[in-house]
């Protein structure tokens, strides 16, 4: 257990004590231990064990217990019960509301509720009356308030499109003239992580009172669950929290690369030496600078040359009102041109994906004319006659053979029947793959983050069957797919297998997507050589024929 998981674990018993009410010396006297464990020099857990950790500044024999039993358990009995009983998602909808930390808490156990959902869930059946001290009028309030509330949104983990709408609206909140001098996006947002717990923003400033009383008052910030002289966390109104970091400019770059994490890579570095911006503590360190995409896992090395969204020339995954897109072939085409590409692929689903409309073959030559329409108004830039075809689950093709030869761009997709053991899905996939017409597989672990797990599908069989049939695998940058993920992009790679960064756009804003698609690659290792759209129309044309 290192020095800044200890830390992380006091800090958070701190906040839970304080929720709860407790003597604000013991929660600052818990704060003030974990800022000295995190700057300590020497291993902390090593101290405990050894005894000797109350030669550090501020640590008594109070703190000492509970390090023993981190140390020695893993974990902090206490401190797990506090979170059981003070959902922060709770006690945020609780202060939303109007409700004192301990009022919530007090309301949540006469109703043997644990989380924020259950209190709304308990609110609608009418049963918040039964809690003692609540009447009709404040039942009432209680009600109207939540009525005002947003949809439930999920409580662990935020899309990463929803994350950094949030902490970019913050951080642009916070650069106002006499507040930040700079402010940055960090946290998981930062890593573009695809599901973000840890959202957090850095705030460079000689003066930090201003920010941090501005933080509190975002209209984002619904509570501050944590305040010091460096540092604040505020929940939003979902409950999740985000932390705010101030530091003077001389160590800006210093709390960015802190704040940015993860807790692993940085737990590597440390200790830090102060900068003002990262590019400064990397030299210092004698570190070369690293991409905050790499930043999951300890990491001292030359990074490579990772793919930039200014390198790719073209979308090959886009979808028109010939099945489920809002825009026509010609506007998909005109804003993928505007966006600086040189081609576009159109890729319309095919009927087996049922819950919209499907291309038969003849749908498919028909749109073939507009494609050509389309095309002699927007040339030089060429849009691409492509399908979305559905893998059915016999891994045959949802349209004839003659029908796909035609067609320049071919993703394949598992739709539905997604809950098929490994192996058959394995050998439905694999058998797609052997089509010499098919170019590149769709999202191929079918996840929809926090709503639907990863088929069961393996992997390995997949890229060595892609690397034989010369089939690319795609990076879907749909918010909720993000399909290969980081981690998957990389064994991809590492296979020799190569892919294809696509939005999966349904509109003509959907194609923004790319930069997550990109940043999904990135965090995969990938370099410009390894995805396909990189490269120029001739070449891409050339793969199919070839
Ligand atoms: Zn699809
Ligand atoms: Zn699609």
């Amino acid at each position: 257990m290192n020095n800044a998981l200890i830390a992380d674990r006091l800090d958070a018993f701190a906040s839970l004590l304080e929720l709860s009410d407790a003597n604000p010396y013991t929660v600052r006297a818990y704060r003030r231990a974990a800022e000295t464990i995190r700057g300590a020099a020497v291993p902390v857990a090593d101290l405990v064990r050894s005894g000797r950790v109350r030669d550090l500044r501020g640590i008594g024999p109070g703190i000492e217990a509970r390090l023993r039993e981190l140390v020695e358990t893993g974990a902090i009995a206490e401190l797990e019960e506090l979170e059981r009983e003070l959902a922060p998602d709770l006690v945020g909808l609780g202060r939303y509301l109007g409700l004192t930390a301990r009022r919530s808490v007090e309301i949540a156990r006469a109703l043997g509720i644990r989380t924020a959902d259950e209190l709304r869930e308990a609110a609608a059946d009418g049963r918040l009356r039964s809690v003692p001290g609540v009447g009709p009028k404040t039942e009432a309030r209680l009600l109207e308030a939540l009525a005002r509330e947003d949809e439930p949104r999920p409580k662990r983990g935020l899309l990463l499109n929803r994350a950094r709408d949030l902490v970019e609206g913050i951080a642009a909140a916070l650069a106002q003239p006499g507040l930040a001098l700079d402010s940055s996006v960090a946290g998981d947002v930062r890593r573009f992580r695809d599901s973000c717990e840890h959202l957090a923003v850095a705030c460079s400033t000689q003066e930090p009172g201003p920010v941090l009383e501005r933080f509190s008052t975002l209209p984002q910030i619904v509570a501050l669950i944590e305040q010091d002289e460096q540092r604040a966390v505020g929940v939003t109104v979902e409950g999740v929290p985000v932390e705010l970091v101030v530091a003077g400019p001389h160590r800006f770059g210093t709390a960015l690369i802190r704040a940015t994490g993860s807790a692993e890579y940085v737990a590597a570095l440390e200790p830090l030496p102060d900068g003002t911006d990262e590019h400064a503590v990397y030299e210092a360190l004698g570190v070369p600078w690293c991409p905050p995409e790499l930043r999951e896992r300890a990491f001292r090395g030359e990074p490579p040359a990772l793919v930039e969204l200014g390198q790719i020339r073209g979308d090959l995954h886009s979808h028109t009102t010939w099945s489920d897109g809002r825009a026509s072939v010609e506007e998909m085409g005109r804003a993928a041109r505007e966006r600086g590409y040189e081609y576009l692929a159109i890729c319309d689903h095919t009927p087996a994906v049922g819950a919209v409309t499907g291309l038969t073959p003849d749908d498919v030559r028909r749109q073939a004319e507009e494609i050509g329409a389309a095309n002699e108004v927007l040339a030089p830039f060429r849009v691409l006659r492509g399908i979305e075809c559905d893998i059915l689950p016999d891994g045959r093709l949802d349209l004839p053979d003659d029908v796909l030869a035609e067609l320049d761009w071919v993703q394949a997709s598992v739709h539905g029947g997604q809950r098929m053991p490994r192996r058959e899905m394995t050998a439905r996939v694999e058998a797609a793959l052997r089509n010499p017409h098919v170019s590149c597989l769709s999202h191929p672990k079918g996840r929809y983050i926090g709503r639907r797990p990863e088929n069961e599908l393996d992997l390995e069989r997949v890229f060595e069957v892609a690397l034989e049939e010369g089939v690319a695998l795609e990076v879907n940058g749909l918010p909720d797919r993000l399909d290969l993920s980081g981690d998957h992009v990389r064994e991809a790679l590492e296979a020799g297998v190569e892919i294809v960064c696509s939005t999966d756009s349904h509109s003509v804003r959907g194609l923004g997507n790319m930069e997550l698609a990109v940043a999904t690659a990135r965090r995969g290792w990938a370099t410009a050589e390894q995805v396909v759209n990189t490269r120029r129309l001739s070449r891409i044309v050339a793969r199919r024929s070839g």
